[in-house]
């Protein structure tokens, strides 16, 4: 996909019914080509009538968003982080099948969280604490510790100098249809589904990360 404007939703990396019976395929397909391609049109939409933004990536537009015009600062915050979320939370999604943890995680959940338990354990907690719409997220500090923070809306933990490893979308558009209001129940099952291989790259990946 550009990582610019005109920004495109990318495909899910597997099938909408690949998730079941932990996310159903319906669930999945709104979520994707109607919740998330709504974002995409909204920022391209507001995108059209400023071209010294158009070469911005999604990142650029999220972190430095308080340098635009005043007219569209919260929209563009609201729809570009829409669209990181989103396309974040997908990716780190796939059907698993008793997966071993990777090394590496396993060893930052343990130093950060003293067990994979504990860590469960508490990311249950963040996800359940948030309060309407949101995300819980690990992320690596600027002392390559994992925390679990959560945001509300659309906000990233971007601006916050935080690199992302794992999110969780606790919208309730992410679970409605099969969960209904169980937010409990949606969240264990999202813990079925985890890509830890993806995760661990996100880790990878963050250890290099630029911290200001
Ligand atoms: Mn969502």
């Amino acid at each position: 996909m550009n990582n610019h404007y005109k920004f495109q939703n990318p495909p899910l990396p597997y099938a909408f019914d690949a998730l079941e019976p932990y996310i159903d395929a319906k669930t999945m397909e709104l979520h994707h080509n109607r919740h998330l391609q709504t974002y995409i049109d909204n920022l391209n939409n507001i995108l059209k009538d400023y071209p010294e933004f158009q070469n911005s990536s999604l990142e650029e537009l999220i972190m430095y968003s308080d340098g635009l015009p005043m007219s569209v600062r919260i929209p563009v915050k609201n729809n570009a982080g829409g669209v990181y979320n989103h396309i974040f939370y997908f990716s780190n999604l796939k059907k698993t099948e008793n997966e071993v943890l990777p090394a590496t995680t396993k060893a930052y959940l343990d130093f950060s969280f003293e067990s994979f338990e504990n860590f469960t354990k508490e990311f249950t907690q963040a996800a359940l604490s948030v309060f309407g719409s949101g995300y819980a997220w690990l992320v690596l500090d600027s002392t390559e510790t994992l925390k679990i923070i959560t945001t509300a809306n659309q906000d990233t933990p971007l601006p916050l100098g935080l690199c992302p490893i794992l999110n969780i979308d606790v919208w309730e558009h992410a679970y409605y249809l099969k969960h209904y209001n169980l937010r409990a129940d949606y969240i264990k099952d999202w813990f079925r589904v985890i890509n830890w291989d993806q995760v661990n790259k996100n880790l990878v990946s963050c250890l290099g990360y630029p911290y200001s």
